[in-house]
């Protein structure tokens, strides 16, 4: 497997691939006493799923909800949070943020919320995660190719639906490498391979040497489990987010531009259709 080594920059955290620029605590699962107090990720085993029920636990301010439970991704890791819809009874409220706070996802509606102990269905923007699941699907296989090819890390990114930029440590990127790489890339696309998620124990995930490269010894200590996102054969990541289940469903990618930030920071755009 080929995994970039860390080459983070910001002093203290761990930027992983530039999917995430920090271990952030709400992607583990926590064990001991927190547990059962914390909302239950429901996206992180199963970034298939469109709706759900849950109980609304807390109200806060800005017109937020904290649920029992959640489908909806509350962003991290370049990845934007997902829009979507409450339903309580004959009652619907647009979700129109969703964001960590104290490390739990609040979902922040359009007005005055449902009060703690309402029995309520989520319902996500699907053709917008989708594309997000898509394109941060691309963006994986971009940092897998280019360590691969050019031994070249990452150490950013970021992405909207259907585009995305990455930032790489590429000294000897240039024009001219445009073709071959997005060649490569849509190799990777037609090579149909599957993207498989494990939520490992942290002593576990401590043993994969792509993994301790990439600074796993950063992880806070109350983190029990480590959520890893492998693209079977090119690309092996801790990582948070949401993906298809196959590189076949990104369809075809562009690679729309490249831009020097420095002699040796490169950052490459995508684009992928529709
Ligand atoms: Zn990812």
């Amino acid at each position: 497997m080929s995994v970039r080594p860390y080459a983070g920059k910001s002093g203290g955290t761990a930027e992983i691939n530039g999917l995430r620029p920090r271990w952030d605590k709400a992607f583990f699962m926590h064990k001991g006493r927190k547990r059962g107090k914390m909302t239950e990720l429901l996206y992180q085993n199963d970034a298939s799923l469109r709706e759900f029920s849950a109980t609304v636990s807390e109200v806060v301010e800005n017109n937020g909800v904290v649920l029992d439970r959640t489908a909806f991704y509350p962003g991290g890791g370049g990845q934007p949070a997902d829009l979507g819809v409450l339903v309580a009874g004959d009652e619907s409220w647009q979700v129109t943020k969703v964001k960590r706070v104290n490390g739990q996802p609040v979902h922040y509606l359009d007005r005055r919320p449902p009060e703690a102990g309402t029995a309520v269905s989520g319902h996500i923007d699907w053709q917008r995660r989708y594309q997000l699941m898509r394109t941060h699907t691309a963006m994986h296989i971009l940092c897998g190719v280019i360590w691969r090819d050019y031994g070249a890390s990452v150490t950013g990114g970021n992405m909207d639906p259907l585009k995305g930029r990455m930032d790489f440590e590429f000294e000897t990127m240039h024009q001219d490498l445009v073709a071959a790489i997005e060649q490569a890339v849509n190799h990777e696309v037609e090579a149909a391979r599957p993207v498989v998620v494990n939520i490992l124990p942290r002593e576990e995930a401590f043993q994969i040497p792509d993994l301790i490269r990439t600074k796993i010894n950063l992880l806070p200590e109350d983190i029990a489990e480590v959520r890893t996102v492998e693209l079977v054969g090119l690309d092996l990541q801790a990582d948070g987010g949401t993906h298809v289940r196959n590189t076949s469903e990104v369809g075809p990618i562009r690679i729309t531009d490249y831009k020097s930030k420095g002699k040796i920071n490169k950052r490459i755009y995508l684009e992928l259709n529709e």
